[in-house]
């Protein structure tokens, strides 16, 4: 039985510590927060639980296999992660019920339509006028017969210039200028502020954009589409995503091999063990993992920063409750594309957790830039303006339907998948491991893009499982 000190407060830290715990080791758990679970507490208005926007269990991915040992995950390699989804299911499901979520809808041209934004649905291109499908099918043939060099199917082993070109032109260069202009340009620009987004190109699930292979784009202008399988999203029924970190919670606090230090870590010196110092106490070490990230550890270990700062995303969140009777379009997810109405996505935990209850409770999220600008505009607070989008969409009729509205901004959410901060990123991971002896990392310090849930779980599982 050895001793662990896990560093961090998310999802990872917290499965990481219980399970080896599980596994007869003494943990002592280094919370640096005041609360448990990072992005996934989620915000409590009047008493009821919201999440930070869509938050969603992905278990569906085209390299799933459940025989594969957990320790031969490698946080390195593009979607690795996702051989595992199954493990990662059933330790979800081990804790807490889920409902699979019905098919997430997208708002285009005033209508709903099964999403294509990260849904995988194409039905949206039967929608479109003759003219515009003309043209997107002659736009296509043109590509299938040109040069490859960025293509889609670079994303599995990307070549130099394919990584080196930004996700922009590597979405017209495979779904053709319309269908981006179209469809996926409006919305990279309400979430990212920019007509122009530097985006890498194989990272585009991050963002949470397609990049389809413009061979199955054209199929569907032909008499035989090719169809994609379906994800299928899960969302806890208990109705808020928080519920598996108050489970976690629970099992930490009663599991008798661990032990909880409310503290920040001030620094880490290395020598034959490690000394962890804390704000109020020193700890000495022998097993470090380290749930937080790079630049937290490299401002402990006393290393080299980076000259900018990592940009992360800002995202204004809406947490809306009304009766359920009010709510006049149902969907799980909405992903908004009109560029006319202010939200990029709406999120209906009730309909996402199957539930059949008296209230419903709707995120909305928003750029903030744009959600403040469109207020001074109009001379409205923030919150008119939301709500007037969503009678605008027809989800509900006037505003006194809704009984509790809360807004929140929150500056940084996820680190932004753009070369800039790739190199920021790689900066640290160089400088950090010829300085951070044998500590191991754990979730969003581990590699630029393992951030999913699915990566911190499986870290967690991983960590517990190898050296546990
Ligand atoms: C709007 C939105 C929607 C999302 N939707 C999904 C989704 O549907 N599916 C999905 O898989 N992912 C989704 N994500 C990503 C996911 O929710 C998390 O954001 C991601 O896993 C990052 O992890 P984290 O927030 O849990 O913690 P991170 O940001 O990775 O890490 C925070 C860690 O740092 C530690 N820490 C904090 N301060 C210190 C300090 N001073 N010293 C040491 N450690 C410290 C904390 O304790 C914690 O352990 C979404 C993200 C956003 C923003």
């Amino acid at each position: 039985m050895a001793r662990f000190e896990v560093v961090g407060n998310n999802i990872g830290a917290m499965i990481c510590a219980l399970e080896l715990a599980n596994k007869g080791n003494q943990v002592r758990l280094i919370n640096p927060l005041p609360f448990w679970g990072s992005h996934l507490v989620g915000n409590k208005v009047d008493g009821q639980k919201f999440d930070f926007g869509r938050i969603m269990y992905d278990f569906f991915s085209y390299n799933n296999d459940n025989t594969s040992d957990i320790k031969t995950y490698d946080a390195h390699v593009r979607n690795d992660v996702g051989r595992f989804y199954s493990h990662i299911r059933k330790y979800i499901e081990s804790h807490i019920e889920v409902n699979e979520m019905s098919t997430p809808q997208m708002y285009f041209n005033g209508e709903m339509v099964d999403d294509f934004l990260f849904a995988d649905s194409l039905a949206v291109l039967s929608e479109f006028d003759e003219v515009t499908k003309t043209k997107i099918k002659a736009e296509l043939e043109i590509i299938v017969n040109g040069d490859r060099s960025l293509h889609a199917s670079n994303k599995r082993n990307p070549s130099q210039e394919f990584m080196n070109t930004d996700f922009a032109i590597v979405s017209e260069a495979n779904h053709g200028k319309t269908l981006h202009q179209m469809l996926i340009a409006p919305y990279l620009d309400k979430i990212l502020e920019s007509k122009n987004p530097e985006l890498c190109a194989q990272y585009h699930r991050i963002p949470w954009v397609p990049l389809y292979y413009p061979e199955t784009l054209l199929s569907n202008f032909t008499e035989s589409p090719q169809e994609l399988p379906k994800p299928k999203f899960h969302y806890p029924t208990a109705g808020y995503f928080a519920i598996i970190i108050e489970e976690l919670e629970r099992l930490i606090k009663e599991h008798k091999n661990i032990e909880i230090i409310n503290d920040k870590v001030v620094a880490v010196k290395i020598g034959e063990s490690f000394t962890v110092q804390l704000k109020c106490q020193e700890l000495n070490a022998t097993n470090l993992i380290w749930g937080g990230d790079q630049e937290q550890l490299a401002l402990a270990l006393g290393t080299e920063m980076a000259p900018i700062e990592t940009r992360k995303l800002p995202i204004t969140f809406t947490f809306i409750r009304l009766r359920s009777e009010a709510v006049k379009r149902q969907f799980s997810v909405l992903v908004v594309v009109d560029e006319d109405e202010i939200p990029f996505r709406i999120t209906n935990q009730t309909n996402c957790s199957g539930r059949n209850d008296e209230f419903t409770k709707l995120v909305i999220e928003c750029n903030p830039t744009q959600l403040a600008k469109g207020a001074k505009e109009n001379g409205c607070y923030e919150k008119d303006l939301v709500t007037q989008s969503l009678i605008s969409m027809g989800i509900i009729e006037t505003p006194d339907v809704i009984e509790t509205l809360a807004i929140k901004r929150v500056d940084k959410t996820i680190r932004i998948p753009n070369r800039k901060n790739e190199e920021i990123f790689n900066h640290y991971y160089k400088s950090l491991t010829s300085h951070k002896g044998n500590i191991i990392q754990l979730g969003s310090s581990t590699d630029f893009v393992a951030i999913s849930i699915n990566d911190q779980i499986l870290q967690g599982l991983r960590i517990a499982e190898k050296y546990g």
